[in-house]
Protein backbone atom coordinates (compact mmCIF):
# COMPACT_ATOMS: atom_id res chain seq x y z
CA UNK A 1 0.00 0.00 0.00
CA UNK A 2 0.91 3.32 -1.11
CA UNK A 3 1.35 6.51 1.85
CA UNK A 4 0.55 9.65 0.11
CA UNK A 5 3.38 12.09 -0.82
CA UNK A 6 3.87 15.24 0.58
CA UNK A 7 1.93 18.01 -0.61
CA UNK A 8 4.97 20.38 -1.16
CA UNK A 9 2.82 23.81 -1.95
CA UNK A 10 0.12 23.09 1.21
CA UNK A 11 2.96 22.41 3.60
CA UNK A 12 5.02 25.50 2.00
CA UNK A 13 1.95 27.39 2.95
CA UNK A 14 1.45 26.34 6.37
CA UNK A 15 4.74 26.09 7.67
CA UNK A 16 6.24 28.92 6.29
CA UNK A 17 8.90 27.21 4.64
CA UNK A 18 12.05 28.56 3.46
CA UNK A 19 13.43 27.72 0.05
CA UNK A 20 15.84 25.38 0.71
CA UNK A 21 13.17 23.66 3.17
CA UNK A 22 10.48 23.44 0.43
CA UNK A 23 13.25 22.03 -1.65
CA UNK A 24 14.49 19.45 0.07
CA UNK A 25 10.74 18.47 0.54
CA UNK A 26 9.77 18.68 -2.43
CA UNK A 27 13.28 16.62 -3.58
CA UNK A 28 10.92 13.89 -1.46
CA UNK A 29 7.37 14.59 -3.31
CA UNK A 30 7.70 11.45 -5.09
CA UNK A 31 7.88 8.71 -1.50
CA UNK A 32 10.99 8.01 -2.43
CA UNK A 33 13.57 6.76 0.68
CA UNK A 34 16.99 8.50 -0.18
CA UNK A 35 19.97 9.44 1.22
CA UNK A 36 21.03 12.67 2.27
CA UNK A 37 23.78 12.63 -1.07
CA UNK A 38 20.82 11.65 -3.12
CA UNK A 39 18.98 14.56 -1.58
CA UNK A 40 21.53 17.03 -2.32
CA UNK A 41 21.84 16.33 -5.95
CA UNK A 42 17.99 16.44 -6.54
CA UNK A 43 17.99 19.96 -4.53
CA UNK A 44 21.28 21.14 -6.67
CA UNK A 45 18.79 20.46 -10.05
CA UNK A 46 16.90 23.77 -8.78
CA UNK A 47 19.43 25.53 -6.10
CA UNK A 48 23.04 24.86 -7.73
CA UNK A 49 24.35 26.84 -4.37
CA UNK A 50 22.95 24.34 -1.61
CA UNK A 51 26.01 21.96 0.24
CA UNK A 52 25.52 18.35 1.78
CA UNK A 53 25.99 20.45 5.77
CA UNK A 54 22.74 22.35 4.47
CA UNK A 55 21.12 19.17 3.41
CA UNK A 56 21.92 17.89 6.86
CA UNK A 57 20.54 20.51 8.57
CA UNK A 58 17.57 21.51 7.07
CA UNK A 59 16.29 17.50 7.42
CA UNK A 60 17.13 17.82 11.38
CA UNK A 61 15.07 21.06 11.13
CA UNK A 62 12.02 19.19 8.96
CA UNK A 63 12.15 16.18 11.55
CA UNK A 64 11.65 18.71 14.23
CA UNK A 65 8.59 19.70 12.34
CA UNK A 66 7.41 16.29 11.66
CA UNK A 67 7.37 16.26 8.09
CA UNK A 68 10.38 14.07 7.20
CA UNK A 69 11.27 10.89 8.81
CA UNK A 70 14.38 8.72 8.73
CA UNK A 71 15.43 5.60 8.62
CA UNK A 72 18.48 3.66 8.98
CA UNK A 73 18.82 -0.40 7.32
CA UNK A 74 21.13 -2.25 9.01
CA UNK A 75 24.68 -1.61 7.33
CA UNK A 76 23.25 0.93 5.50
CA UNK A 77 22.80 4.56 4.97
CA UNK A 78 20.13 7.00 6.33
CA UNK A 79 17.40 7.15 4.40
CA UNK A 80 14.84 10.10 4.69
CA UNK A 81 11.37 10.31 3.48
CA UNK A 82 8.76 12.58 3.76
CA UNK A 83 6.47 11.66 6.52
CA UNK A 84 2.51 12.28 6.72
CA UNK A 85 1.40 8.72 7.64
CA UNK A 86 2.59 5.91 10.35
CA UNK A 87 3.85 3.28 8.09
CA UNK A 88 7.01 0.50 8.19
CA UNK A 89 9.37 -0.56 5.64
CA UNK A 90 10.22 -3.93 4.30
CA UNK A 91 13.54 -4.37 2.79
CA UNK A 92 14.96 -6.65 -0.13
CA UNK A 93 18.36 -7.73 2.15
CA UNK A 94 19.47 -8.49 -2.01
CA UNK A 95 18.88 -5.07 -4.08
CA UNK A 96 18.03 -2.93 -1.16
CA UNK A 97 15.03 -1.79 -2.52
CA UNK A 98 12.80 -0.31 0.51
CA UNK A 99 9.29 -0.02 0.57
CA UNK A 100 6.50 1.37 2.63
CA UNK A 101 4.00 -0.84 4.65
CA UNK A 102 1.45 -0.38 6.75
CA UNK A 103 0.20 -2.68 9.57
CA UNK A 104 -2.83 -2.61 10.88
CA UNK A 105 -3.09 -3.45 14.64
CA UNK A 106 0.36 -3.07 15.25
CA UNK A 107 -0.35 0.41 17.54
CA UNK A 108 -2.31 -1.88 19.83
CA UNK A 109 0.25 -4.29 20.45
CA UNK A 110 3.24 -1.75 20.90
CA UNK A 111 1.24 -0.11 23.19
CA UNK A 112 -0.52 -2.97 25.34
CA UNK A 113 3.32 -4.44 25.45
CA UNK A 114 5.07 -1.11 26.52
CA UNK A 115 1.90 -0.60 28.91
CA UNK A 116 3.00 -4.00 30.68
CA UNK A 117 6.50 -2.21 31.62
CA UNK A 118 4.57 0.81 32.86
CA UNK A 119 6.01 3.01 29.37
CA UNK A 120 4.33 6.11 27.87
CA UNK A 121 5.07 8.41 25.29
CA UNK A 122 5.44 5.10 23.44
CA UNK A 123 6.91 4.75 19.92
CA UNK A 124 7.72 1.67 17.58
CA UNK A 125 9.47 0.92 14.29
CA UNK A 126 9.48 -2.12 12.28
CA UNK A 127 11.35 -3.53 9.89
CA UNK A 128 10.64 -6.56 7.68
CA UNK A 129 13.89 -8.16 5.35
CA UNK A 130 13.65 -10.35 2.51
CA UNK A 131 13.87 -10.74 -1.44
CA UNK A 132 11.45 -8.70 -3.40
CA UNK A 133 9.52 -10.63 -5.86
CA UNK A 134 12.06 -9.18 -8.97
CA UNK A 135 15.08 -10.48 -6.52
CA UNK A 136 13.34 -13.78 -6.33
CA UNK A 137 12.69 -13.98 -10.00
CA UNK A 138 16.47 -13.46 -10.85
CA UNK A 139 17.67 -15.79 -8.42
CA UNK A 140 15.29 -18.54 -9.31
CA UNK A 141 16.42 -17.80 -13.33
CA UNK A 142 19.95 -18.21 -12.30
CA UNK A 143 19.65 -21.06 -10.27
ZN1 LIG B 1 15.29 -7.01 -4.44
ZN1 LIG C 1 8.99 4.82 4.32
Amino acid sequence: MDVKTADAALLQTRYRLTRQRSGVLHALGDGAHLTAEAILERVRSEQPQVSLGTVYRTLEILRGLGLVQAFTPAGGASLYEAALDKHHHILCTRCREVRNVTIPGLATIASEAAGRLSFDDVDYALTITGRCPSCSTEERASA
